[in-house]
């Protein structure tokens, strides 16, 4: 049965669509990896240049697979997205992300902002907002260090929907930030559905910031609306200083990328960045 799963899901790479029995296959797979502590958390830090201070850090998932080794998002989220599980992932990710929290707090560290991921399909899923509070309670203190980054996904969209679910997440307090702006998946009407807390410039677009002068235009009016409207703006994937000396001139002192750190798991991110500051 491993072996016709295997096949399956192959064959669903190449059509990009599942079937029952390979949805079960995946639900057993992600479930085996809760339970036995294989997902873990990855964080990487975002940094504001000119204070040269840590502002917080994104969680990543990572799937440590027993006989396949470290496997990284672009391995599992698509076929999470079309089985229709990557709602489970994300608030797994979201509750794993409110221990580390405490587990910060109870160590007498000082706190950053975490932002965890949100698939367009878990934004949108029935319920969610029910199964988000039930995560939060307990951790009602520690709310304003959670931020959702909502993500790109397969499918269509209503703009109603969207909005509608952006709006239940901000009224239960969580801060909202529209990633990948600037890609083929977050635009400036998904800008314009909601008042995102902060807009994260894809790293598509930082890549060519240094030899393309409509990525550096982009980039200035990005700054320039966020700073109309009073929100956040930060560029992701920053790999070198010219880029990043191009980010500042621009107006956009906070970044993440390589450049700063990789992501690290979380225990290497605690010791590196939370503890002795
Ligand atoms: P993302 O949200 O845009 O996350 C940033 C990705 O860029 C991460 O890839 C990160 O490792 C990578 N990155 C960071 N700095 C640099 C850099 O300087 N240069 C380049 N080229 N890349 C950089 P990762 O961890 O492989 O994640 C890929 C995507 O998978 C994420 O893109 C996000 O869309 C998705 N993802 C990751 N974790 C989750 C999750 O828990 N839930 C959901 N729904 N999606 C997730
Ligand atoms: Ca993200
Ligand atoms: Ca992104
Ligand atoms: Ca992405």
């Amino acid at each position: 049965s491993r072996s016709v799963c295997l096949m399956r899901r192959l064959r669903m790479e190449e059509t990009r669509s599942f079937c029952a029995e390979h949805r079960a296959c995946l639900d057993d797979w992600l479930n085996r990896g809760i339970k036995n502590g294989f997902v873990k958390l990855y964080l990487q830090p975002k940094m504001n240049l000119t204070r040269q201070e840590i502002t917080g850090a994104e969680v990543l998932a990572r799937y440590e697979d027993p006989s396949k080794g470290l496997l990284t998002p672009d391995d599992f989220i698509p076929q999470l997205e079309d089985a229709g599980l990557i709602g489970m992932l994300d608030l797994y990710i979201m509750e794993r992300s409110y221990r580390l929290l405490r587990d910060l707090r109870a160590a007498g560290l000082k706190l950053i902002p975490l932002s965890v991921n949100f698939s367009k399909n878990t934004l949108l899923a029935p319920g969610l907002l029910d199964e988000v509070e039930r995560i939060g309670a307990g951790f009602e203190a520690l709310r304003g260090y959670m931020e959702i980054e909502i993500t790109e996904s397969v499918g269509n969209v209503s703009r109603p929907d969207f909005t509608a679910a952006c709006a239940a997440l901000r009224a239960a307090g969580y801060r909202l930030a529209l990633d990948d702006f600037g890609s083929e998946y977050s635009n400036l009407y998904m800008m314009s559905a909601f008042r995102f807390d902060v807009i994260k410039i894809d790293k598509a677009v930082v890549a060519e910031v240094a030899d393309n002068e409509i990525s550096r235009a982009l980039v200035e009016s990005t700054v320039n609306i966020c700073g109309k409207l009073g929100i956040g703006c930060i560029a992701e994937g920053v790999e070198n200083k010219e880029q990043a000396e191009i980010l500042t001139t621009l107006g956009c002192p906070d970044v993440q990328g390589y450049l700063i750190d990789r992501p690290l798991p979380s225990e290497e991110f605690t010791v590196k960045y939370l503890e002795g500051r």
